[in-house]
């Protein structure tokens, strides 16, 4: 079969490519061996900006001011970067068929591109209200959030729709950030999702309690214990109102669904060995078809401090995963070995003037410490997470970058606690003196 022909392709242009391209250029790349195919526009950029200061009414963050590495304090990669370290930057290229076997892969226009080592980072996509059959899920300003064009979209309507109403379907990390870049944007915005807190994956009711209300205090209004069940729309199919399974109506002139995502593996189904929705690897990224690496968000990987196979769908990983395949695939190369991947999960979230950041393990008894008052006026507050005699997680809202360490190694070292009263007493402390 016809086709270009590079040394390695990297299937995806987020953020696990951009970090990937920056590993291979620091192990050394001969100009013409790499190629970045991706279905995205642009070069590969930080994601999470698009839920935070993409939106924002002023001074907001815009390309080329976020692409990778900027979010990890790294140089910034813009498209001439790869055109000076000769990587074949491939953008608005899908690729509609993968075949392992004979090392191709296809773009839906029809090309073919060959490769001798493959690195998968086709990340996640959304799950669409839509895909559960919800009536009028199709409306106009009815809005997800995965890529920049995406968050275009959203943009366009957040000026066309000014000081309008916003229901914001779903209470997880999306559906919080969203909640407040909108109402920021001057919309009233109710926030409506099926749990009994937000963030019900990560944050205990006492911490989701201090989110929630001051949500409440920033004029957010917040509907727990119900979804959407459908959709009016106007003669354009324009969004009108929300309809909930506990049959009130909400106005709408925007919706933004956050609902969760999925891995986007369908490309490879059947032709490599998958585990808990993700590519299942080693702890170098290598899958089960020989030259064949998956990374970020779709990998379902050795997570050796726990001892367990986990998917991580959040961006350190991404970054990480990515570095660590391509320092892999290069000690191979060189004859050498490297570590296995030893990673401890972090993940953070900033809406309003709030910023948290999350360390570890969320499993066994919780210790919570600190002011968590909504109402004062510099709350900070914190979570431990004990299993077995042993600290294994840590959340901090507002710390310091130094307080922010100091958990992270709580997490990591799992030091041993006798006395949770203590622990409560001691708070941050017992962090720092670790
Ligand atoms: P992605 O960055 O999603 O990149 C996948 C790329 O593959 C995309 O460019 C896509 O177009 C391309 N692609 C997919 N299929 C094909 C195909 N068939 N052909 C060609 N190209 C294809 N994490 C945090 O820890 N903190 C946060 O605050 C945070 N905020 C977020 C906010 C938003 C709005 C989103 C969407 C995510 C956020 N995340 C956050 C998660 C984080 O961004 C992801 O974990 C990370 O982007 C995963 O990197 P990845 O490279 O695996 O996938």
């Amino acid at each position: 079969m016809a086709g270009k022909h590079y040394k390695y392709v990297i299937l995806g242009g987020g953020v696990a490519a951009g970090y990937a391209a920056r590993e291979f250029v620091k192990q050394g790349l001969k100009p013409g061996e790499l190629a970045i195919i991706s279905k995205e526009a642009v070069a590969p950029y930080e994601r999470p900006a698009l839920s935070k200061a993409y939106l924002f009414p002023q001074g907001a963050a815009r390309l080329p001011g976020f692409h990778v590495c900027v979010g990890s304090g790294g140089e910034r990669l813009p498209p001439e970067w790869y055109v000076e370290k000769g990587i074949d930057l491939i953008l608005s290229t899908e690729i509609v068929k993968a075949d392992l076997a004979s090392k191709f892969l296809t773009s839906a226009s029809g090309a073919a591109f060959a490769y001798e080592i493959l690195i998968i980072a086709t990340g996640s996509t959304v799950i669409k209200l839509s895909d559960f059959g919800v009536q009028g899920a199709n409306a106009n300003n009815i809005f997800y959030l995965r890529e920049i064009e995406d968050a275009d979209k959203l943009v366009d309507a957040i000026q066309s729709k000014k000081n309008g109403k916003a229901v914001i379907v779903g209470g997880g990390y999306i559906g919080l950030e969203l909640s407040a870049a909108m109402r920021i944007n001057n919309f009233d915005v109710t926030m409506v999702y099926p749990e009994p807190w937000c963030m019900p994956r990560l944050f205990t009711a006492e911490i989701a309690a201090f989110y929630e209300a001051y949500y409440v205090s920033k004029g957010v209004k917040i509907i727990k214990g119900t979804v959407a069940v459908g959709f009016d729309v106007d003669l354009n199919t324009n969004v009108k109102s929300v309809k909930l399974k506990d049959g009130r109506v909400l106005d709408a002139d925007i919706v933004v669904v956050g609902v969760g995502g999925r891995p986007l593996t369908t490309l490879f189904k059947g032709q490599v060995e998958e585990e808990k929705g993700g590519i299942k690897t080693d702890g170098y990224f290598k899958t089960s078809v020989p030259n064949v690496y998956a990374v970020g968000d779709m990998a379902t990987f050795p997570l050796k401090l726990y001892k367990e196979m986990r998917r991580v769908e959040h961006v350190d990983h991404a970054r990480k995963s990515a570095e660590q395949a391509v320092k892999g695939i290069k000690a191979i190369e060189a004859g050498k070995t490297i570590e296995e991947y030893d990673y401890l999960p972090y993940f953070y979230s900033r809406s309003f003037d709030l910023s948290w950041q999350f360390y570890g393990d969320n499993i066994g008894d919780t210790v919570l410490f600190g002011d968590n008052n909504p109402t004062s006026s510099k709350p900070k507050f914190g979570s431990y997470w004990i299993k077995d005699g042993k600290v294994v997680g840590a959340f901090l809202e507002s710390g310091s970058p130094e307080e922010n360490k100091a958990i992270s190694k709580v997490a990591r070292i799992q030091p041993s606690v006798l006395d949770l009263r203590q622990l409560q007493i001691e708070g941050l402390q017992f962090a720092s003196k670790i």
